[in-house]
């Protein structure tokens, strides 16, 4: 069985979150989706309004494979929820160069902090989604601008309930 923790702030969930997603169900036979509860960024959905909004999101995407996804909150180290999960990947997207230096540190410092064998996969960010970033549109949504080119449906829904 092998188990894959993608990890991030998922504030919120957007097209390029969901493909790296269905990209990584090719890689693993489970995903767990891990969301940061201190990321050191001040987020706008909390952490169990974030759970939320995922799953309602997985329950209408189609996977390319068979892999089954959960989705949980996360304020310890990733390395010991890893452990808890018995998982040996991590999944990080990768949108343009300047991701790489901080991605390549943080994978080399988790496999240093690990006492068991686990990788880092990176996943290219696809072209078409690789401009999106959550900060953007946490923006473009308080300007009042259309985000349904980038986030699902249920992001549209939780954005326009807070916003
Ligand atoms: P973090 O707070 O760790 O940056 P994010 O929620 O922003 O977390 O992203 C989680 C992971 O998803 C990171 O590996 C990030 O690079 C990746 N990611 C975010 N947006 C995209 C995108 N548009 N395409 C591909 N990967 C992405």
């Amino acid at each position: 069985m092998r188990t894959a923790v993608y990890p991030g702030s998922f504030d919120p969930v957007t097209f390029g979150h969901l493909d790296i997603i269905k990209r990584a169900s090719k890689l693993a036979d489970r995903i767990v989706i891990a969301i940061a509860a201190h990321s050191g960024k001040k987020p706008l959905f909390t952490v169990p309004e974030r759970i939320e909004i995922l799953n309602a999101t997985l329950e209408e995407t189609e996977l390319p494979a068979p892999c089954e996804v959960v989705v949980e909150g996360f304020d310890t180290l990733l390395i010991d929820f890893m452990k808890k999960h018995k998982a040996q990947m991590v999944i990080r997207g990768v949108r343009q160069y300047s991701d790489f230096e901080y991605e390549a540190q943080m994978a080399a410092l988790n496999a240093k902090l690990s006492d068991r064998d686990i990788e880092t996969v990176f996943l290219a960010a696809n072209p078409e989604y690789q401009a999106i970033a959550s900060r953007f549109i946490k923006q473009v949504a308080q300007l009042g601008g259309d985000v349904s080119p980038f986030v699902p449906p249920p992001v549209i829904a939780a954005l326009q309930g807070r916003l």
